[in-house]
Parts: C-alpha cells; structure tokens; sequence
C-alpha cells in the first residue's frame, strides 16, 4: 500500500476506516489501520455500488452542471443575503465537506449552529472535565478487561473497534436487548432517561463496596457533592425508577471490582431536555470509580475530533440558528449540502412545510426525501473522485483519501463549487486543497486525554419522563440502524414494540404524541422494553412525533423528550 492510493470511509461512523486501490482498481480494507484492521462493512460495500447522482435539475428538469451553476450564481446575486439560509449535514465527515460553508458564511447567509446527534453529551463531558472532550487512547480500551457500553450498541455502531475486544467481559446499559447487550454478561435494561439515577445508584454501591478512587477525588473538586447527591434518595427509590433489579447492580459489581473498566458512552442516554447534566452525572460515576487517567479503560463518547488542529476552514457567519429548530419558511433562499432534513430534523411535517415555501438548493451525491422538494439540484462529486482526510470522533487514527478517479463531469466537489462562488462574488480564493490536507496530514496532535481539571456534578435538575408518563403513554426511543450503523441503504420503517402491547406485525396504527402524529406499521420484538417504542434511523415516519426543541445548553435535538401513544387506526 503506498500513501497515493489510499481512500477513507466517508460515512458518519465511529470507526473512521482506511482502505485504499489495488493494482486492479479494487478498493481494498488496510491492513495498517489499527481500527479497519483487513475488514470493511457492509456499509462501505454498498457505497461502492451506490448509483451516485450525476445530473442536475432545474424545477425536475434535467440540466447541465454549467446551467444548474449559472442558476445558483443569479439567484444568490438577486437575493438579500440575510434571507438565505445554510444547511449542512454530516452525512460526509471529510475535512474539505466545509469549504462551501466558508462561502455562505462571508456571503452572509445564515448558519447553523448545535446539532442533531452528540453535542448535547459533549457539553456534558466538557462541563465536567474543564472544557475538553477527547477520548482516551485506542490502546486503553484494548488494556481493559470490562467493557460497559451504556447506551451504545457498540457491536453494531463500531464494529470494527468491537472486534478488537469482543472477548472482553461486556456489560450493557440499554432499554433495548441490542446485538451488544445479547453478546453481554449482563445486561440492565433500564428505563429511559433514568441514566443519571443509575449513575447516582452505581455511585452509592461504589462507596459500600470501598472502590472509590481516593486520589483522584482528592485531586478534584467536589466528590463530597456528587456523593451527597447519590445519598438524595432511598436506593429502592432509584431501583423503581430505573428499572433495575438491586441485584443486577450486584452483578455488576461482581464483574467490575479489581478490573480496568471501559466506558463507551452512546447517544441515547443524552436526547433530551437536560441530557448534558446526565451525562455529566455518568462522567462522575467513572470518575468516583477511578476509570479516568489509568493506563487501562476510560470513558469513550464522540469525541472532538478536531481538538487541537487550527481549523483550515474557517467560516464566521454573522448569524447562526439552532439547528433543531430551523424554520425554512424564514428563509428565501435555502441551500442544503449533502443532508436529509426531512427524514433526520426533528417535526417532519413543520420542516416539509417550511421547504414549500422556500427556493431551495440540494447539493449532494444521492437523491433524497428532501431533495423531492428542491427547485435546483447540483449534483456533487462522490468520495472516490475528490481529496479529503478524515478525523475520528471514535478514536485518534486519521483516515485520508488521496486516490481520486476521474470524476464525472456533471459533478462538482464541495472545494470546487467554493471557489467558483468565491471567485464570482469577489471573495478571496480558499488555500490550495493541498495546503489544507498536508496540515491535517502532517500535525500530530498530542494526546489531550489525560483530564487535568475535573469537578463532579454536584446537583442535578432534571425534569424526569417518568414523572409526566400516563398509563397509556410510552417512551419513544430512536436508534442507529439493527445491523449496521445507519440506514443510508435500506431503510427500515417499522415501529417496533414489544410483543405484550397486543398489536400483530404488519398492524397499521397512528402513532400520536404532543408534537405530531402519523400512521406506521408494526413490527414486534421482545427485544424492545415493554414500555418502550423505538424507531431505527432513517425512518420516515419518526420524526412526525419528536419535540420541535433544543435541549437547555447546546442548541441541540432533544428526540427522546417525548412520551406518545399508539391506536389501531
Ligand atoms: S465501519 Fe464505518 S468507517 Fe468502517 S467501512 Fe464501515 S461505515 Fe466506513
């Protein structure tokens, strides 16, 4: 393998894979990657094959790429810049997928700021240790020997890290008996948004058991709080509330006590109102246990991935809006790159309303629900035709692309498209797509794992779901894809619940909360707590229900802060 043929993994993984072109043009797994490790997913393979987009539209007419351009060009030049809005998804994690947004941004364009998925977790862990979100290195997990996967279906959302320790001891913190929990030796199948009880609970067995970390509550601030918190409630009230079996915490401790623990942290505990104090609470837990700055285990959650680089590409737009709650009928104009709001933005129906009203632009490499509501679609180039390099939120392994096929004509990449506006609007051209790659190649980055400050969460105010939940109402629960990590190739648009509610697979209801309502199939599984629903990403149909909400700290979606209900319709 030479460093010219190499090509990372776009998608929005943990595992961030190289791979790189053989002789034959074969994309092949690296065999030098720690993470890909001579494998990659199924994922990647349907990639390959994917029928990327290779034709503009024009009000559903084919154009060409010039035409759909000159288009773009003339509408930006005839609208008022504080009425256009930038829209960009994750979709494509590659570094040089931000070149357009430094254009929206000097143009004056409103972005976005927040997110759908982690940002909520980060604050949370930041909060708690002075700001920074790094994960600890790859080869603390791999020194390990009990491996915690709280509300992460780690053997499906990180398969290739699972495979390096899959014969760790694994214990799973989730309401679904996921491909992870079944592989676990214990499984606590909590309720939803009771994580920071369970922490508060673990915390309280922690000190009967003597497994505090002396020395690092010595060190840091606030351990007295945080277990005074821990003492607020009778433990038999946390057992009722969480859901789990005293003696489930029992077991656990059988496993954890003298062992190195790893803590890999999802995004499910965290999609609500207050889910960066919750996660906080859990941070405080390892931290009370002495998981943090030992040569084995640690917490692993989506880590920054670009802490410690000088970002490249540099957009300081004078205004930005949350992104969960992004109204399009504001905006004239609508530029939305590489993303699907319909189906991934919370209140589906709010959002296709809102695109109504507006001219949009889709930029990206597939067609999609939210392209079906473009005035203009401009085709860009796909992953195996452009540069770009990769930095993990699951790990400190880079992934670069430096093979590139010819590219389709109709096709234009993100830098390319950046530049023609740049040079159209006067704008100063971006650094050489080189220049920005080498740096991104060539710093290394120190390792900022090691948490110098830390204080414990010493009081949590959290509304709790249980509180408000009626007899009739159940928890909504939304996750990445079964069988791989998202559901870019087949979507999967069931409503799956478990078997004791009485609906047959195949059963149409209408399914209802606050914010929305919408019918969807049924599909049983006795994996799916009883007093839980859960949709896999992707789905068409779940966003009809979610909270139109940011969360109380980080402009972000709040999916699981809802309790709804279902009826045969
Ligand atoms: S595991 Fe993730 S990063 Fe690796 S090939 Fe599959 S989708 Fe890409």
């Amino acid at each position: 393998m030479n460093s010219n043929n190499l090509v990372a993994c776009p998608l929005d993984c943990y595992d961030t894979c190289q791979a790189y072109v053989d002789e034959n043009e074969n994309v092949k797994p690296s065999k030098e990657h720690q993470v890909t490790n001579k494998k990659l997913c199924v994922n990647f393979a349907q990639l390959l094959k994917e029928d990327f987009l290779k034709t503009a539209y024009f009000q559903n007419k084919e154009i060409s790429l010039d035409e759909s351009l000159n288009i773009l060009v003339e509408k930006l030049q005839n609208t008022n810049p504080d009425e256009t809005l930038f829209y960009k998804g994750a979709g494509n994690l590659g570094v040089m997928q931000n070149s357009t947004k430094t254009f929206f941004a000097q143009y004056g364009s409103t972005l976005t700021k927040g997110s759908l998925c982690d940002a909520i977790g980060s604050l949370g862990i930041e909060q708690g240790r002075g700001g920074i979100n790094v994960n600890p290195p790859l080869n603390n997990l791999l020194n390990s020997d009990v491996i915690i996967s709280w509300g992460r279906n780690f053997a499906v959302t990180s398969s290739h890290m699972y495979d390096l320790v899959k014969d760790k001891t694994f214990i799973t913190i989730d309401p679904v008996k996921t491909k992870t929990a079944k592989k676990s030796q214990l499984h606590l199948q909590i309720n939803p948004k009771t994580d920071h009880e369970l922490a508060l609970l673990l915390t309280r067995f922690a000190h009967m058991e003597d497994l505090e970390d002396e020395e690092f509550i010595k060190e840091h601030s606030g351990a007295d709080w945080f277990f005074d918190l821990a003492k607020s409630k009778p433990v038999i009230t946390y057992e009722k509330n969480t859901g789990i079996d005293l003696k489930d915490i029992t077991k656990l401790f059988e496993l954890i006590k003298g062992k190195s623990v790893s803590i890999l942290l999802g995004l499910g505990v965290q999609r609500y109102y207050e889910g960066a104090q919750i996660t906080r609470a859990i941070d405080s837990f390892a931290a009370f246990i002495g998981v943090h700055n030992k040569k084995a285990g640690g917490v692993w959650y989506l880590s920054d991935s670009s802490y410690g680089y000088e970002k490249q590409l540099v957009s300081n737009a004078k205004n930005k809006i949350p992104l969960p709650t992004v109204d399009f009928s504001k905006y004239k104009l609508v530029f939305i790159q590489g993303t699907n709001p319909v189906v991934t933005a919370p209140n589906t129906q709010k959002v296709i309303d809102g695109l109504k009203n507006s001219f949009v632009i889709f930029f990206g490499t597939v067609l999609n629900e939210t392209s079906k509501y473009a005035d203009l679609i401009i085709p860009s180039s796909s992953f195996l035709t452009k540069k770009d390099l990769r930095l993990s939120y699951g790990h400190e392994l880079k992934a670069v692309s430096n093979y590139t096929k010819p590219k389709d004509e109709n096709t234009i990449t993100e830098y390319e498209l950046a530049n023609l506006l740049n040079d159209k609007f006067g704008f100063e051209k971006l650094k050489s797509e080189n220049e920005i790659l080498d740096y991104y190649k060539n710093t290394e980055v120190e390792d900022k794992s090691y948490i110098e400050e830390f204080e414990f969460i010493e009081e949590l105010e959290v509304d709790n779901l249980y509180e408000k939940k009626e007899e009739n109402q159940l928890y909504f629960l939304t996750a990445k894809a079964k069988n791989n990590l998202n559901s870019q190739f087949k979507v999967d648009n069931y409503l799956y619940v478990n078997p004791s509610l009485g609906f047959n697979d195949e059963d149409e209801v209408l399914l209802k909360s606050k914010y929305g309502q919408t019918k969807i199939k049924i599909k049983n599984s006795s994996d799916i707590k009883e007093n839980c629903v859960l949709t896999y990403s992707g789905n068409k149909y779940a966003n009809y229900v979610t909270p139109f909400l940011c969360d109380e700290e980080a402009d972000s979606a709040i999916y699981q802060e809802v309790l709804i209900t279902l009826e045969l319709s």
